[in-house]
């Protein structure tokens, strides 16, 4: 059996893998993909000490970086349940096959709800985004939309109305959803324009990059065309914990609660990255909590195997 087995091959899984090898304890990693969503993305600015590195690269070097270790990587294989057994936990994958191990680490990362319109597939990267801290500043100065106006779009406007030239935020309903303080703020920006009861229809491009996004007005009925050249999608980060509910703790998002050393609500069982109710959905911050919820399954297992 493995004494830390890591659940989750992206930022967060990688930095607990090399941590768990450095103190010497047999590591196995199960990913679906090793990478994660750094594979979604090409520029990369914010990974603090490397200026400037692309999706594919940092993912290449976070696998390169754990093969330097004695660690078993299963890659391409699912975990579907996680169970407490004698001695520690077993792990069945959508293989069939079943691991066994001392402690765990879930890292299994979340996903961006997409609107599911013609285009945004071919344009994601070329003008459709995600993230605001990451991919703002590659829009100064430029006109952009923002869909969604919970608290997250309507925060990515706010965030991006000061480096754009102007943003036009984009709800569906009749009305925002996001806190009053913020509203009042984003009303306050004499660079933002809001549209209520507009429903994304359709993104625009040359081929190359955005050039637009048509909306239906959902209350003439009316469809609309507004020329841009970047689109933030602000329609909710889905943490993948569907396979978890019942056995740890998850959050109404269905982020799995941990407390600062990463502890879930399982004894043994640890999680970090952005399947977390960790705040802030950055690989800087992925990578640290990783580091950290391995040494606390570390310090747990010196624990559980004193005498
Ligand atoms: P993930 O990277 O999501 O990795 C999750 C891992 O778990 C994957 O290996 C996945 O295959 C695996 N997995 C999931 N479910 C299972 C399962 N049931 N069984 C086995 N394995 C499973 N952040 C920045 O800091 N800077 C940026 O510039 C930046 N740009 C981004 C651009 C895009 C387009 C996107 C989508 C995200 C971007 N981010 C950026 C966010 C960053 O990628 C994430 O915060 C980071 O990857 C989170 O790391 P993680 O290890 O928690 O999860």
């Amino acid at each position: 059996p493995f004494e830390v087995l890591i659940v989750g091959g992206g930022p967060a899984g990688a930095a607990a893998a090399v941590y768990a090898a450095r103190k010497g304890i047999r590591t196995g990693v199960v990913a679906e993909r090793f990478g994660g969503q750094v594979l979604d993305t090409m520029a990369i600015e914010n990974f603090i000490s490397v200026r400037h590195t692309e999706g594919p690269k940092l993912a290449g070097a976070l696998e390169a970086h754990v093969r330097d270790y004695e660690v078993e990587i299963m890659n391409a294989q699912a975990a579907t349940r996680l169970e407490t057994v004698a001695g520690g936990f077993q792990l069945t994958l959508a293989s069939g096959a079943q691991l066994e191990a001392a402690s765990v680490i879930l890292s299994t990362g979340a996903r961006w709800r997409k609107m599911g319109v013609p285009g945004e597939e071919t344009y994601l990267n070329k003008g459709v985004a995600f993230c605001p801290h990451c991919d703002g500043p590659l829009f100064k100065g430029k006109a952009i939309a923002v869909i969604g106006g919970g608290n997250s779009g309507v925060e990515a406007a706010i965030d991006l109305a000061g480096l754009v030239a102007h943003v036009t935020l984009i709800e569906y309903d009749q009305q925002l959803r996001a806190d009053d303080v913020l509203q009042r703020k984003l009303r306050s920006l004499k660079n933002v324009t809001i549209l209520t009861s507009a429903k994304t229809t359709e993104v625009k491009g040359d081929g190359r990059r955005v050039t637009g996004l048509v909306y239906e007005d959902r209350a003439s009925g009316e469809s609309r065309e507004l020329g841009l050249e970047g689109i933030f999608v602000q329609i909710g980060l889905v943490p993948n914990t569907d396979w978890l509910k019942g056995t740890v703790d998850l959050s109404p998002r269905g982020e799995i609660i941990v407390d600062a050393h990463g502890a879930t609500s399982l004894r043994g069982v640890f999680a970090a990255g952005d399947c977390t109710t960790t705040p802030y959905k950055q690989i800087v911050i992925a990578a640290g909590d990783g580091a950290k919820a391995s040494l606390a399954a570390f310090d747990h297992l010196i624990r559980a195997s004193a005498p």
